[in-house]
């Protein structure tokens, strides 16, 4: 049973084809450019020495026994005494007592020690042990933090406008040859056989499938001390973390190796590639009531709060069970509707993934609208023996953003004349075209931002100490205080931005607040996917590397199958290098949001002057939310493994 094809509209000329200029190369170039500089600045923090301070002279004279520990001496990591994080010696900032060397992570320990050397400098070496003790990540300097705001102010209001006053003494947009530009991926014909060849998503489906089913065996059946399992690390720090990354950079790529996807269609089908000829599903219609992503919206708040309130990224059973949740929501949703309806309006991971993915540099679309014009078929949405049509009933001849598709590459196959393909196109091509807008995404954004930045807060000691006061006060137990704050965490973002976007209303004479608020959502998307960046990167490259040791016993019985199981395996990346990566995530995702928002105000306020003044209250929007963002950077994190 298969939904009417869509009205067919063409898409605006100005998203198709493949100009290009020197704008061009720029817009479609600079997301690799970024991607080459922070990879610069990784391999550079991991090959530059910090410097060494000499207590002998102090410790001799306060009377401090130090003892040498030669084992130690010899290991390529150490842990820093004051923070216990696990630091690699040749990048570490270190202090010299007689003959005993001590190893920071940063400044900020080193300094801690220099200034009270008898409360640090101890009889006995810190333990290699990984997980010793509760590790508090420090965050980055008041001094970072000062200036990142400095520079938020600077660009919030002046840089935008400066644009668009030499847009116009240029005469033509600024930016548009760079958003126009796109560069076909699929040219080659080897590669447009590789990427149609059948059994591809299978192969990559089947991969993740089995480490899927570590997950879910290591989550139930093995330890269940979290330092010990690998269920909560691959999942949490390993695949959540990185997901965002894939997001940034190649959109929705997940969706086409998903192994809740893959189980689900293989079940379904009895087959394991090839077009659904026949099947065990009823191929029902998804409720009409149910068309929209508010399912996905609510199941993303349920997720935080059990990631969050539960604290299940500490109980590898229930991570598994989570990830079986999912694998039965697919499954059912299969075996129930008519094609991937949970892909398109339940699956949290695919929905929020859809939002972001509006910035990535990658697209899948139809090529030449004349040849769509001509085509009687519509293959690439009904299916024909090449592949099914679009599992999320998207017609790929009037599709214009990333949202909704999952990247399967069914119309890839399906298209008889050839005429869809993959495409590289600059960052936040989706976002900069406007639109109306849709409530429920308009609504996701807001959340996203504000569970990111909840996130965040609930891994700093101030969550602690506001949530006990709230706990106190009331006289409620812990988890209702969670939740309160949480609900409150969630409202008054939407509050507020509905209050700007009323003010913005009434500057720019927009008559309803509603298509304000629609609209200008979008612009904070950059924000919280920067922001989503700067705080899993955290996670990622300083937590990641723990994988290696629990590679070798991923169900903590105590193997040793690579050798590497007693392991201190240091971060990848030292945390001032973190720090100036996560500042720069920070400022990026606020000048593409500053950008969005501008964009959106000409297509809303045609007047200039009034323009101007009706951003404002949007401007103010986005200046707070990357302000918060910088804050949370700048407060300790109890991370996870550490604290495992
Ligand atoms: S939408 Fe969800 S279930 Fe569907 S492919 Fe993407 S991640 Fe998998
Ligand atoms: S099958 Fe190909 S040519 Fe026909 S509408 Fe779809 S993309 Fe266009
Ligand atoms: S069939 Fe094409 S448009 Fe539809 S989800 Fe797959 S790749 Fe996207």
């Amino acid at each position: 049973m298969s939904r009417p094809l869509p009205v067919v509209q063409a898409p605006p000329a100005s998203t198709r084809g493949s100009r290009r200029g020197a704008w061009g190369c720029l817009g479609l170039s600079f997301p690799w450019l970024v991607f080459v500089l922070v990879s610069g600045l990784v391999v550079w923090d991991q090959r530059t020495a910090r410097d060494s301070v000499d207590l002998t002279e102090v410790a001799a004279a306060a009377g401090l026994e130090v003892q040498t520990h030669e084992d130690q001496q010899e290991a390529a990591v150490a842990r820093d005494v004051v923070c216990n994080m696990t630091v690699r010696r040749a990048t570490a900032y270190q202090v010299t007592v007689a003959e005993r060397t001590y190893f920071f992570c940063s400044t900020y320990c080193r300094d801690a020690v220099v200034a009270e050397p008898a409360r640090w400098i101890q009889a006995h070496p810190p333990s290699l042990t990984a997980g010793a003790d509760k590790h508090l990540m420090r965050g980055i300097p008041a001094w970072m933090y000062q200036y990142g705001v400095l520079i938020l102010l600077l660009v919030s209001f002046g840089l935008f406008e400066l644009l668009s006053w030499l847009r116009e003494r240029r005469g033509a947009p600024l930016t548009q040859p760079a958003l126009d530009a796109r560069q076909d991926l699929l040219g080659a014909a080897w590669v447009r056989r590789l990427v149609t060849w059948k059994p591809l998503r299978f192969c990559f489906q089947s991969v993740c499938a089995a480490f899927f089913c570590l997950i879910i065996y290591a989550g139930l059946f093995g330890n269940q001390n979290p330092s010990m399992n690998v269920a909560p690390l691959l999942t949490w720090t390993i695949w959540w973390a990185g997901l965002i990354f894939l997001i940034l950079y190649f959109g929705k790529l997940w969706c086409f190796v998903c192994p809740w996807d893959g189980i689900a269609t293989w079940i379904e089908r009895l087959k394991p590639w090839g077009p659904r000829q026949s099947g065990m599903g009823l191929g029902l219609r998804w409720p009409r009531k149910l068309r929209n992503i508010w399912p996905a919206v609510g199941l993303f708040v349920l997720l935080t709060w059990v990631e969050l309130g539960l604290g299940v990224t500490m109980v590898p059973r229930v991570t598994a069970y989570l990830a079986l949740g999912m694998l039965g929501m697919a499954v059912t949703s299969v075996l129930v509707f008519d094609r991937k309806a949970f892909c398109r309006y339940g699956c949290l991971v695919g929905r929020v993934s859809g939002l972001y993915a509006l910035f990535s540099p990658i697209e899948v679309r139809s090529k030449d609208d004349a040849v769509c014009s001509t085509c009687r078929t519509m293959d690439c949405y009904k299916g024909n023996a090449e592949g099914d049509g679009c599992p999320t009933f998207e017609f790929p001849r009037t599709m214009q953003r990333n949202t909704y598709c999952i990247s399967c590459g069914e119309c890839l196959k399906t298209c008889p004349h050839g005429n869809t393909t993959v495409r590289l196109r600059p960052w936040a091509s989706d976002l900069a075209q406007g639109g109306k807008g849709r409530s429920d995404e308009a609504f996701l954004a807001i959340v996203l931002l504000s569970m990111t930045g909840f996130h965040g807060l609930t891994m700093t000691p101030r969550w602690g100490e506001w949530s006990d006061a709230v706990q106190s006060s009331l006289a409620i137990p812990a988890q209702a205080s969670f939740s309160l704050l949480m609900v409150g965490l969630l409202v008054l973002p939407v509050l507020l931005f509905a209050l700007l976007s009323k003010a913005t209303a009434m500057i720019g004479r927009v008559a309803r607040t509603r298509t304000v608020f629609l609209r200008y959502a979008y612009a904070l998307l950059p924000i919280a996917l920067f922001y989503h960046l700067a705080h899993n990167a955290e996670h990622f490259l300083m937590e990641g590397p723990k994988l290696l040791a629990l590679a070798s016993d991923p169900c903590g019985w105590g193997w040793d199958l690579f050798g590497t199981a007693g392991w201190a395996v240091p971060p990848m990346i030292t945390l001032e290098g973190l720090w100036i990566l996560q500042v720069f995530f920070v400022v990026i995702g606020h000048l593409y949001g500053l950008w969005i928002s501008e964009r959106t105000t000409r297509g809303l306020v045609p007047d200039r002057l009034r323009g101007i003044l009706a951003q404002i209250p949007m401007l103010l929007a986005m200046l707070a939310s990357s302000t918060v963002s910088l804050w949370l950077l700048n407060q300790p994190m109890e991370m996870r493994v550490s604290a495992m």
